[in-house]
């Protein structure tokens, strides 16, 4: 259930699906999904479907992880430093370690963050910075980011992630009200305006305030 073959399907499926970008085919067929979710739903991991984590939370769908990590790294600058908004599980954060310099990640229930911080250390993933706060005001200490991958769904961008982007940086959000979410890839050109592109309907949990 586990085996690498149940992965190379999973990614074929991507492939089907529109992911072209070849460095995140290869990132997402060397990373287990099935270290990050719970023991009842391991065989369940390579199947192209969210699924819980607890604290009503939820692991993205592997065609979500893809679309955001391609439009994340897709501009015309390098990507080397990336904040993640919702660590979660710690999934998209390990596809991102891969493929980046350093990482920054934050998430808002504390005890997601630890599990998420003990699993990437036990898959000797180094280079992820793990913080516990609100994203939606971005990470102020180690701003500006090349790249901000949201993975919570709000009904409008925070402007303090904007401000966090580096000249030609991109940040991949969900936005829309619940059921009615679209994928939007913003870019900050070098002159400092944005540019912005829909990159189709998606179902993200909600991004909350405040952290628990
Ligand atoms: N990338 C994660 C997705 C987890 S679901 C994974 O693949 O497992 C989205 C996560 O965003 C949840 O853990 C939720 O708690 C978190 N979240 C929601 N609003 C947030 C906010 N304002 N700041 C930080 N994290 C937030």
């Amino acid at each position: 259930m586990t085996s690498s073959r149940v992965r190379e399907n999973l990614i074929q499926e991507l492939r089907l699906q529109g992911i072209h970008d070849e460095r995140v085919l290869e990132v997402m067929t060397k990373i287990e999904r099935h270290q990050f979710v719970e023991e009842a739903l391991k065989s369940e991991a390579y199947k192209n479907r969210a699924l819980p984590i607890g604290h009503a939370q939820t692991i993205s769908q592997p065609y979500i992880v893809a679309l955001m990590t391609q439009a994340v790294m897709g501009g015309a600058t390098p990507t080397k430093r990336v904040l993640e908004v919702g660590t979660g599980s710690g999934y998209q954060t390990a596809v991102l370690a891969a493929l980046v310099e350093t990482v920054f990640t934050v998430e808002r229930i504390r005890a997601l963050t630890e599990s998420a911080r003990l699993r990437l250390a036990s898959l000797n993933i180094r280079n992820v910075h793990f913080g516990y706060a609100d994203g939606t005001l971005g990470w102020p200490p180690y701003a500006p980011y090349d790249g901000i991958v949201v993975t919570a769904g709000g009904t409008e961008i925070p402007q303090a992630l904007i401000d966090q982007l580096a000249p030609g940086g991109r940040l991949v959000i969900p936005v829309g009200p619940t059921g009615a979410q679209s994928l939007r890839l913003i870019e900050r050109t070098m002159r400092g305006t944005t540019v912005e592109q829909d990159l189709g309907g998606v179902t993200f949990v909600p991004l909350l305030t405040g952290k628990v």
